[in-house]
């Protein structure tokens, strides 16, 4: 793995079967990907002779296109039975070998870029991760981070349910703030430890042990300070939002992106096209939390309540969107459920109505576009990162075969295959 270990600087040529550069336009047969270094250099119809001394990959029986981007993961956590133990039980470099191992299945299961949106403990861990990725120090696909997850006191942002100084020593306090000025100054903090956007809570969540509702908790003012101070510091906005009027709240104060939405309403949706704004619908956690709801000793009673609620809404929430026209970027939530199975949400968005390509674009252009990275990522094309995955058949006849990624390249780096 890496630049020094497997010189990625030296030329590769890919010869794929089938390749989709860009999944807005039709895959195309026979076609070559020139890459020099991190980047792509050329894509030209038929099998070019590599240039002297450059490495050829082989996929002419493969499907070729962009690697996968998921705009909303959790890295440094993973939902299972122990977890209430592990938090108070693990130090923060334990946390961060497990983060690292979370990054290495995730890059090996074709997502070569992520979006972290946060957790309740040390938001260094995910800086340092994103660092020694950039560095070519660990695998893991290109991260972007949030710091730490604004929240108001008492908000979906905290940690709960065991003693009062337990909670205050495993979790962040960087990220609570009340009042529009707290706000101000959390999102400013945020930028200065060196998030590339910022997430804070509008309403209630699931998983949060606290019996407070899926609604709106931010004031809209506080909102509306949050939403201002980022886009000035040249920051993305991600809102976690389950109910309408915090969906509503995020969107009127201009918003990048909702989080979940799983009860947005009528109003949502023209807010959502008349503003641009982007909705993650992180259907596979609302499955995910569904299952753990129905498995005795896995969640809390107060967890359970919101569990059953958003589990059944989070789909039909998608139905709706999509329906509406809204643009939809991709996102699971990992952490909720297991790391590096990122790739089930397609299924999910296409029971949910989407056609396989409209899925796929989720992933990929659309996804670029919300992390402000459309000249870097999201297409193979001239001066993009060299992102390149392969399966072995058409993933716009059955989106399931992107569970099963058969080539991995991430910034011209070999990672996987081909098998
Ligand atoms: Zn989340």
């Amino acid at each position: 793995m890496g630049k020094n270990s497997t010189g990625s600087a030296k030329t590769k040529v890919i010869h794929a079967g089938l390749l989709l550069a860009d999944p807005d336009t039709q895959p195309k047969s026979e076609q070559s990907i020139l890459i020099e270094g991190e980047r792509i250099k050329a894509v030209s119809d038929g099998f070019i002779d590599p240039p002297a001394g450059s490495e050829v990959i082989d996929l002419r029986k493969k499907f070729v296109l962009p690697g996968l981007i998921d705009c909303h993961v959790h890295l440094t956590s993973q939902l299972d039975r122990e977890y209430r133990l592990r938090k108070v039980e693990d130090s923060d470099p334990k946390v961060g070998f497990d983060a690292a191992h979370h990054a290495s299945v995730t890059l090996a299961a074709g997502f070569t870029t992520v979006r972290d949106v946060g957790a309740a403990g040390n938001p260094d861990i995910i800086f340092a991760l994103r660092a020694a990725i950039a560095e070519w120090k660990v695998a893991g696909p290109r991260i972007l981070c949030v710091g730490a997850i604004l929240s108001p006191t008492g908000g979906h942002g905290q940690t709960y349910g065991y003693r009062h100084d337990v909670c205050a020593c495993v979790q962040s306090t960087s990220g609570i703030c009340d009042g529009v000025d707290e706000c101000r100054r959390a999102v400013r903090r945020q930028v200065s430890h060196g998030a590339d956007a910022i997430k804070f809570v509008a309403t209630g969540g699931v998983l949060s042990d606290i019996k407070a509702g899926l609604d709106q908790q931010f004031t809209d003012d506080e909102i509306r300070s949050i939403i201002e101070t980022a886009h000035r510091l040249g920051r993305r906005v991600a809102a976690h939002a389950h109910g309408a009027a915090g969906i509503n709240a995020a969107l009127e104060a201009g918003v990048d992106s909702i989080e979940h939405g799983s009860f947005l309403d009528a109003r949502s949706l023209e807010l959502f096209i008349a503003k641009g704004a982007f909705h993650v619908p992180t259907i596979i956690a609302g499955v995910t939390v569904l299952e753990m709801a129905q498995r005795d000793g896995m969640l809390t009673p107060a967890q359970i309540e919101k569990a059953i609620i958003v589990g059944v809404k989070i789909k039909e929430a998608l139905a709706r969107s999509h329906k509406a026209g809204v643009t939809i970027a991709f996102g699971t939530d990992m952490g909720v459920g297991p790391h590096g199975q990122n790739a089930r949400e397609f299924g999910f968005l296409v029971e949910a109505g989407m056609r396989s390509r409209e899925a796929i674009k989720t992933a990929t252009v659309n996804a670029a576009k919300l992390l402000d990275l459309a000249d870097e990522i999201g297409t193979i094309a001239p001066g993009k990162s060299a992102d390149v995955i392969a399966l072995d058949s058409s993933p716009l006849d059955d989106v399931s075969v992107l569970e099963r990624v058969a080539f991995v390249m991430a910034r011209g780096d070999v990672c996987r295959g081909p098998t």
